[in-house]
């Protein structure tokens, strides 16, 4: 079609002009493109995979308001900010804003002054307040993290209901986006469902995040980890996700006692508390941030460079949306995931202690399970997350801890035989523990009353420490040779690659890993930029990477333009940008130069 040509012309001209951007990335064109043809339209995409620039250029094209409903009333903030820094018109109103300011932003918005205006879906809630947004007449609705309309995702927000009653009380029916990184059937068609989308244009765009790598860990001292980790990335952001509050206030006591700059964020925190800890990291103040998955959605930060994992988290969805901060600007970033089995009870007991009723229950056991097999896994963990959201993936990816590690390939055909026949011999009737327990003569009061020792198989691994024989047991599953069944008394069964070893017709090799973590140094020129946005950050009090990303600042460093049509040419630079901050950063580059 021609007319719609032209408008994506149009809308890679916006994008170059206000972002600095060369071109869309891979699911954003026709995303963007299915919007300006005034169809609803859903985008999935990963985590930094730049969503909102799927509504934004859109917004900039009508003539309307367009509306963003948005869950955090911080992260609104940013986004209005990195808006405005770019010479688009926007407006955030939440509860933070006294009335007056309220009632002022709207005459404002009645006014056509903003491009963009957006709201917390709490707000809606309020039949005054939703009358006032109806008056606006929006031709434009982006609802933003949309996975939390779904009472299947794994972050459901009663108060999004609000916004479908926003939209069933407007007397037309203007363009309706919603957008998320959660890839799954049953949350797209919730998510459609619930905003009464009518064959809405479905996206979902590449999951594989090639700049991060992924990196597991098992075993270890994670203290130790964490301190000789922090030492070969001292000046680089990164986030350390820990599973509970108390974990939380632990380690970040640890640290700060070491004098790492270092903040926390839980919700056990007052809201004031809360606040700054973000604000300090958002600023640079803080280089870490050790936190509950209460951090983080949608916080823009886009040089974080590292996302660890202090535990497992629940699945791969809620794993693969936090570690995917990491990176955002398209430097290489590093998620590294600290293992050990306990994760695994902790997570357990989280999914029994739930309100969820029992098929909610037996599916969040199901996607638990899928994320203990990743921990186990000695396949490619890109691949196996790839495989996860339901993408074709290549076998090696060479940039993940599988892929990188000089390993070793062990044969365990022989182990694994006794352990198939062991699960073989109890008809597939126990857990791993009992199984364990009966293959090293266990004298455990139950094995005894079961008459378990009279098994053929009983001793046959005499003095192979228990938690050896259950994580070699637990790999197995995870490479798909047994299979553990749901709820609370797991059993391990057979699967078929299974009888073939048993049967001598195929062997089982094991990865034997040894973690090496990579080492970053930035150059001078970079550090010297990075203090340049620093105090231009401070003068005019809004996070550094709004003024530059730093993947902007590492091409400054590299190509050393010498004047503005040179400068320009830089991904991230665009006119506004380069009226700002365009001279004192050429300055600072001749200055290095002469
Ligand atoms: P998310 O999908 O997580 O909401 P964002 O919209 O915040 O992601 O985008 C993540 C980062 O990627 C931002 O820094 C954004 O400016 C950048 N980005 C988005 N689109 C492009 C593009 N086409 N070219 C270069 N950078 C982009
Ligand atoms: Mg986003
Ligand atoms: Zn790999």
């Amino acid at each position: 079609m021609y007319g719609n040509q032209v408008r994506l012309q149009t809308a890679q001209e916006l994008l170059k002009r206000y972002y600095g951007y060369d071109g869309f990335r891979s699911g954003q064109a026709e995303i963007v493109s299915s919007v300006l043809d005034g169809r609803d339209t859903i985008g999935i995409m990963p985590t930094g995979g730049g969503k909102s620039i799927c509504y934004q250029i859109p917004a900039l094209m009508q003539d309307g308001l367009t509306i963003v409903i948005s869950p955090l009333i911080s992260l609104m903030k940013d986004q209005v900010d990195t808006l405005c820094s770019l010479g688009i018109p926007a407006a955030f109103i939440n509860s933070t804003l006294p009335f007056e300011e309220v009632k002022e932003r709207f005459d404002k918005a009645r006014r056509g002054e903003y491009t963009l205006l957006y709201i917390a879906p709490e707000r809606l809630e309020s039949d005054l307040f939703a009358a006032l947004a109806r008056s606006l007449r929006p031709g434009l609705i982006a609802v933003d993290e949309a996975h939390c309309l779904s009472q299947w995702g794994h972050d459901f927000r009663p108060s999004y209901r609000a916004i479908a009653t926003f939209l069933e009380t407007l007397d037309y029916r203007p363009v309706v986006t919603a957008f998320t990184a959660t890839a799954t059937p049953e949350v797209i068609e919730d998510i459609a469902k619930s905003l009464s989308m009518k064959e809405p244009g479905v996206f979902v765009t590449g999951f594989d995040r090639t700049n991060l790598t992924f990196t597991m860990v098992v075993g270890e001292d994670k203290r130790d980890f964490i301190l000789s980790y922090l030492k070969t990335h001292s000046g680089q952001s990164g986030v350390i996700y820990a599973a509970t509050r108390k974990e939380v206030d632990g380690l970040y006591e640890f640290l700060r006692k070491k004098r790492y700059p270092v903040g926390r964020y839980h919700a056990g925190l007052s809201d004031a508390a809360r606040t700054r800890a973000q604000d300090e990291f958002l600023f640079d103040e803080t280089q870490i941030m050790v936190a509950t998955n209460a951090f983080g959605m949608g916080i823009d930060k886009s040089n974080i460079r590292f996302v660890i994992h202090y535990n497992m988290p629940k699945n791969i969805e809620a794993y693969y949306q936090e570690a995917g901060r990491a990176g955002r600007d398209g430097d290489p970033g590093e998620c590294v995931l600290l293992f050990s089995s306990r994760d695994i009870q902790v997570q357990k007991f989280l999914i029994e202690q739930s309100v969820f009723a029992t098929d909610r229950k037996h599916n969040e056991f199901k996607k638990l399970q899928a994320m203990v097999d990743y921990c186990y896994t000695t396949q490619c963990l890109r691949s196996y997350i790839l495989h996860y959201f339901g993408e074709t993936a290549p076998e090696y990816c060479g940039n993940c801890s599988n892929c990188n590690q000089s390993l070793e390939r062990k044969d365990i055909t022989v182990v694994a035989q006794q352990i198939f026949s062991c699960i073989v011999r109890v008809k597939e009737r126990f857990g791993m523990k009992i199984i364990a327990g009966i293959l090293r003569g266990s004298r455990d009061k139950r094995i005894l009353e079961l008459g378990l020792n009279r098994l053929t198989t009983y001793g046959l691994l005499k003095g192979t420490p228990e938690k050896d024989i259950v994580g070699t047991m637990q790999t197995l599953v995870a490479d798909g040779y047994l299979k553990v069944t749901e709820g609370q008394y797991p059993v391990v069964r057979l699967q078929p690659p299974a009888i073939a070893v048993l049967k001598n017709e195929a062997q089982v090799f094991l990865k034997v890993l040894e973690t090496k973590k990579p080492v970053e140094q930035d150059d001078e020129l970079f550090a010297r930029l990075r203090s340049l946005r620093k105090e231009i950050s401070q003068r005019e009090n809004v996070p550094p990477y709004v003024i530059f990303p730093d993947s902007t600042l590492r091409e400054l460093a590299a190509h050393q333009p010498a004047n503005k049509a040179e400068m320009l040419r830089i991904k991230g630079v665009g006119e506004l940008k380069f009226a700002k901050y365009g001279e004192a950063f050429l300055q600072a580059l001749r200055e290095f130069s002469s």
